[in-house]
């Protein structure tokens, strides 16, 4: 029996401790990654900062394939809000819960998955396009609420598997739920502070705030800017014969209405009691006074639901002035248009009236 040799003891010694200590680095180095990520997300100041990190920074700093968010979103929060941010890749927008159920089940941890049984659980979480065959799965929670959830992909059937430690994982989706539900609350009250509570539309702050910019921006690029005064003809009376609660509900579809009606880059207003403010920029005379009348018809057309269940109808007149046609302060665009809704109500209520109308009047009359 020959005894080892020692010279090659003490190799294969060097050996293994070489390859503890490159796991250790490699190990330190992951470390340092996700803490970068942590504090990153920690930092984020608006959604799509947040998204674009966990989308797009997340998967390019780890090496990975693809990268994907699914975000509760039942009540359309995200959907109206998103839409308008300038992001590289956009969540996914779920209404229920159940296709978070599919990828979790009841236990909502961390799931790696690789190719085998968990193929159709793959082509779920990730585009087919982007060749995923091995993943981690990562539930988003708040509160012990399931709100969401991260899937990060690899190409490579063996950077993910089922044997692996998901501590660093657990915590990355941690922070990132915190991360989430924190700037989804600061949204929220941005929102609450333009957002008039009861219609949707903007608040009167809001408006004297954004209609200065509109303004300004008219002015610079000598495009037309239509702004529209909207008052609900005789609501008093609606109040009167149906109640207050019946009077809010009309105000609130009227609202509605006004929204549906309106392209982006529109603002509309709720500017006092039943009276709503719109400008229309890069709309002229005609243009503008199609977007008066299609409000005006579809409010006439509709029938408003009470609380009680019982019904109301409702019509609106509509006063139309243009910059730069009719002023050249936005004062004086606003009274314009004012002095157009006061002749529509004059004139029988129900009806658009333009300042360009009142001054030919004049002039025929003359
Ligand atoms: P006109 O056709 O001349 O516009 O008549 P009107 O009755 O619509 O106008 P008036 O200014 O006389 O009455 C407006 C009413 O709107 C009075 C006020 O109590 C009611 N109002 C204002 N804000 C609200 C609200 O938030 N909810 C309800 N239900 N009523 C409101
Ligand atoms: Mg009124
Ligand atoms: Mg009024």
């Amino acid at each position: 029996m020959t005894s080892p040799d020692p010279q090659a003891q003490v190799q294969e010694l060097r050996r293994q401790l070489q390859a503890l200590l490159d796991a250790a680095h490699a190990n330190e180095r992951k470390l340092d990654r996700f803490d970068a990520l942590e504090r990153r997300l920690m930092a984020v100041s608006s959604m799509e900062e947040l998204v674009n990190l966990l989308l797009v920074d997340c998967r390019d700093d780890f090496g990975l394939d693809a990268a994907e968010l699914w975000l509760l979103d039942p009540e359309e929060e995200l959907r109206r809000a998103l839409p308008a941010l300038p992001m590289v890749k956009a969540p996914r927008l779920l209404d229920g819960h159940a296709p978070l159920k599919d990828l979790f089940g009841a236990a909502r941890t961390t799931r790696l998955i690789g190719p085998g049984p968990d193929a159709p659980l793959l082509a779920r979480a990730f585009e087919p396009a982007a060749g995923v065959r091995s993943a981690a799965l990562l539930p988003l929670i708040r509160q012990g609420l399931l709100i969401g959830s991260l899937h990060l992909g690899s190409r490579d059937p063996e950077r993910y598997d089922a044997a692996s430690g998901t501590k660093f994982l657990d915590r990355l989706a941690a922070i990132a739920a915190i991360a989430i539900e924190s700037m989804l609350n600061r949204e929220r009250l941005r929102r609450a502070g333009m957002t008039d509570g009861l219609t949707g539309v903007h608040n009167r702050r809001y408006f004297d705030h954004r209609s200065l910019i509109e303004f300004s921006q008219a002015v610079r690029h000598r495009y037309p800017l239509a702004c529209l005064f909207l008052d609900i003809d005789h609501f008093k009376a609606i109040n009167d014969s149906h109640g207050h609660p019946a009077g809010d509900e009309v105000l609130r579809q009227v609202g509605g209405l006004i929204l549906r009606s309106l392209r982006t880059g529109d603002l509309a207003a709720r500017y006092g009691g039943e009276e709503f403010v719109v400008l229309l920029p890069r709309t002229d005379l005609a243009g503008a006074r199609e977007v008066a009348e299609r409000i005006r018809l579809m409010v006439q057309d509709a029938t408003f639901v009470t609380p009680e269940g019982g019904t109301v109808s409702a019509t609106l007149s509509v006063g139309l002035a243009m910059l730069p046609a009719e002023a050249t302060r936005f004062a004086d665009l606003l009274s314009a248009a004012d002095r157009a809704l006061y002749e529509a109500k004059r004139g029988g209520r129900n009806r658009t009236l333009a300042t360009a109308d009142l001054s030919a009047a004049t002039a025929a009359a003359s």
